[in-house]
This record gives structure tokens, C-alpha cells and sequence, in this order.
């Protein structure tokens, strides 16, 4: 993986909270995707990447305890990665997203994903 930091930093420094997606599913994981998980949240900052500012998630129903589950959360990262790239963090994966909407950025970036994410539904 060869990230640039500068420019991913700037990415997620210029996006206005206002811009986010304001759905309850996307409110609730910015609301504590932090505290629930800051490992990750440590792993994705190393990268430049600010958690609270993903670009896609893909939540499912809420379940009878009133957990919610995320199969996807893809964040925007600058510079270049292998198709083989893996992390794992606990019960935590990531990897290159290969599906996700049009990033509209011109310069090279990619789509990191990982999953799955629970995180009570409040
Ligand atoms: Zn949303």
C-alpha cells in the first residue's frame, strides 16, 4: 500500500460535516464508530483517514436486540494499493472495495473497505 497522506488528509479535512450523508443509519455510526471501535479508528488515522467521514456504508435491518449491523464501510484513501491487500483488526476486515458508486475523483485513489461493523442502533 502506497498512500498518500497530504493529500488524503486534505480529502477528509475539506469535507463539511454538512456534506455527510444524514440518514439515522449514517448519523449513528458517526456517532460511535469511534468509541466502539478505536483500533480501527487508530489503524484508518495512520492512513490519513478520518472515520467519522466515510463514503459509503451499508447498513442492515436493525436486529431484535436493536443491534445494527454494517457489512461495508468504504472509505476514500489517495495513492495506490495491491488487489491482494488484507488487514484484519479483531473481528474487523479490510480490504480494496471492488463495488462502490462513482468517487468522481480524477487523481489516483482508491476505495478501502472493511466489515463488519455492530454497533447499537440508538
Ligand atoms: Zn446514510
Amino acid at each position: 500500500m502506497n498512500v498518500d497522506m497530504t493529500k488524503t488528509k486534505e480529502y477528509y479535512a475539506a469535507i463539511d460535516n454538512s456534506e455527510l450523508c444524514d440518514c439515522s443509519y449514517c448519523r449513528n455510526y458517526r456517532l460511535q464508530i469511534k468509541s466502539a471501535y478505536p483500533e480501527v479508528a487508530e489503524y484508518l488515522a495512520s492512513l490519513g483517514v478520518h472515520i467519522q467521514k466515510p463514503f459509503e456504508t451499508s447498513p442492515l435491518e436493525p436486529d431484535e436486540n436493536g443491534m445494527l449491523e454494517y457489512c461495508g464501510c468504504q472509505y476514500i484513501v489517495f495513492g495506490n494499493c495491491e488487489p491482494e491487500y488484507h488487514h484484519r483488526i479483531g473481528d474487523v476486515e479490510f480490504r480494496i472495495a471492488t463495488s462502490y458508486p462513482s468517487t468522481g475523483i480524477e487523481q489516483e485513489h482508491f476505495v478501502l473497505e472493511l466489515f463488519p461493523v455492530r454497533l447499537k442502533f440508538v
